[in-house]
């Protein structure tokens, strides 16, 4: 982590409607093949408080999304090409760098999948927990062990002040997972955006680590953003869902509403292939084919290819995406017949 000086971060406008606003967000990658378009034309919102799914299969433009919002895209190749990211009334694109840093450090915090790689290994958790207060709030060393105890605990980890000196691969990987999860609170930002955060552990660990993130959300009242492959772990903590499929939003809707009926192929897809504990043994009816290469995306509706209602219609014009009622959308030709299917 570099030593930066403590910044002070500028008051936002008063009262903004949402924590995030994206619109029409677009972004690139230049290859050697060719452009690749990996965001076209996302927007989304997170409110005050709210947990916001966003769900799609990798290669979806899911995480080119969060990490354009939080201004650590891979510049170049990847290049923000159009839209907004408006956070607590700001636009984004329009800070400059050191402005960015600020906001990320201490407004909106980034939870990784591998804590791994993302903590250092020669430096005890202490340390880095520590670290956070030492470079964006100026407190002493003494203090900023003292916050880490503190934070360890926060997150549950058990004789948190006898461990607080311990290295990252002394801890078990869901261990780990909450101490990335510390880190991420430590300004106590507003907004955070955890990119698959529960995909490298085993069942059980990932649904204390899911519970703990929602327990924390509440307490703190933060927007959240879980950028994920899986539908069957965020069902019971997310207010609504994003998916995502060739760099598009297909569907989006308040989590029960999407559970009960989706209103997309490609999401009644994602739905039956979750296993159920009540039909056990059954054959998962998971979606079929691969999703397509971003250099060579399917003109029409890009999920034509996969989709068992596809029609001719499907392969020449693309879908918008449809207003399809209760605060919900869906860019599929017929949306109609999947709602009347309910
Ligand atoms: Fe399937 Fe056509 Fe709907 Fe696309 S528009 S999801 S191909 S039915």
């Amino acid at each position: 982590m570099t030593q930066t000086e403590a910044q002070p971060v500028p008051p936002p406008p008063s009262g903004p409607a949402q924590l995030l606003e994206v619109r029409d967000l677009h972004v690139e990658f230049r290859t050697r093949d060719g452009v690749a378009k990996a965001v076209n034309g996302v927007s989304l919102d997170v409110g005050e408080g709210e947990t916001l799914a966003v769900l799609g299969e990798s290669g979806s433009g899911k995480s080119v999304t969060a990490q354009a919002v939080m201004g650590i895209l891979d510049t170049p190749p990847g290049r923000i090409t159009g839209g907004r990211i408006l956070f607590e009334g700001r636009d984004l694109l329009k800070l400059s760098a050191e402005e960015r840093r600020t906001v990320r450090g201490a407004r909106m915090a980034m939870i990784f999948q591998d804590a791994l790689s993302a903590l250092n290994p020669v430096l005890s958790v202490g340390y880095q927990l520590g670290e956070m207060f030492r470079v964006h709030r100026g407190t002493s060393r003494k203090e900023a062990k003292a916050k880490a105890v503190e934070l360890m605990e926060r997150v549950r980890i058990p004789a948190a002040r006898a461990r607080v000196d311990d290295y990252p691969h002394q801890f078990s990987g869901g261990m780990r997972q909450r101490i990335m999860i510390a880190m991420a609170l430590a300004l106590e930002p507003r907004l955070i955006i955890a990119d698959e955060p529960t995909t490298a552990l085993d069942v059980t660990v990932q649904a204390q680590v899911m519970e703990l993130l929602a327990d924390l959300q509440r307490e703190y009242r933060m927007g959240l953003v879980l950028i994920t492959h899986d539908l069957g772990v965020v069902a019971d903590v997310a207010d609504k869902i994003v998916v995502m499929y060739a760099g598009r939003i297909v569907e989006s809707a308040p989590v029960r509403e999407l559970y009960r009926t989706p209103a997309h192929p490609y999401t009644k897809g994602l739905l039956d292939s979750i296993p159920r504990l009540d039909q056990k043994g059954q054959q998962l009816d998971a979606v079929k084919g691969l999703p397509p290469s971003l250099l060579r995306i399917p003109p029409g509706c890009s999920f034509h290819p996969r989709c068992p209602m596809a029609r001719p219609v499907c392969h020449a014009d693309e879908p918008p995406l449809y207003e399809a009622g209760r605060g919900r959308a869906s860019a599929c030709h017929f949306w109609e017949e999947l709602l009347d299917a309910e």
